[in-house]
């Protein structure tokens, strides 16, 4: 599906002449012509970018802009915002905290441009948002963890979801001697007071599944009066 552009910009021939150029480069464009309708129909709807007019009849760009920011109900506060100005003394704020749009354009500029900089930022969603795959590997052990798979030799391992997870908190800090609190922290996320002896009912069960030998484990070593540790 194309990408949705909305414009807010009161100019009628620069609103034409961008919606004609986002239009070509295969962009779904909305258009507003003032604030008040551009806020409305962001948190409508919002668009996969915004294109906003610092200069505006009403409620002007920068208002518009930390409305969205702060908008808390619907997904818009995070879509990405491009601002045009004239007004090249305000540059830093509206990049900076204190506005929050992601780019900037000063008038007069090129829709070519500003098409180039909306892709560009596109670009760099596209490539935060679909984050390689989680792979920890230790020999035949391969441990997938988003998909919260385990294999041993190829063949998938029934492990608990408690063991699972410390098994990937083990493997995560290889090397590293964790103690029992800090193993259950880390793979159950919260502190078991006074149980940490069960983490050692974990890692045997985990030592029955993916050690050669249980009695004498080759991956997870136990460190005496401390905890444990991959090797
Ligand atoms: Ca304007």
């Amino acid at each position: 599906m194309n990408r949705t552009i909305l414009i807010i910009e009161d100019e009628e021939k620069i609103a034409q002449w961008v919606c004609t150029y986002f239009e070509q480069a295969k962009f779904a464009v909305q258009l507003a012509r003032d604030g008040q309708l551009g806020l409305q129909m962001a948190q409508t709807q919002p668009p996969d970018l915004i294109v906003l007019d610092l200069n505006l009849p009403g409620i002007d760009g920068l208002e518009v802009c930390r409305t969205l920011r702060r908008d808390a109900r619907t997904s818009v506060a995070n879509v990405p915002i491009i601002m045009l100005t004239a007004r090249v003394e305000e540059i830093d704020r509206l990049i900076g905290l204190e506005v929050g749009a992601d780019d900037y354009l000063t008038k007069p500029f090129s829709p070519r441009e500003l098409v180039a900089r909306a892709q560009a930022i596109f670009r760099r969603i596209d490539r935060t948002a679909a984050p390689a795959q989680q792979v920890l590997k230790d020999g035949d052990l391969v441990v997938e963890v988003d998909a919260h798979q385990a294999m041993l030799a190829g063949q998938p391992l029934d492990l608990t979801p408690s063991e699972f997870a410390v098994l990937v908190a083990l493997l995560e800090h290889r090397g590293r001697t964790l103690s029992r609190s800090q193993l259950i922290e880390l793979a159950l996320g919260h502190n078991y007071d006074g149980m940490e002896r069960t983490v050692d009912v974990y890692v045997r069960g985990l030592r029955r599944k993916i050690e050669a030998d249980a009695t004498n484990p080759q991956r997870i070593l136990t460190v005496f009066g401390v905890g444990y540790r991959y090797a």
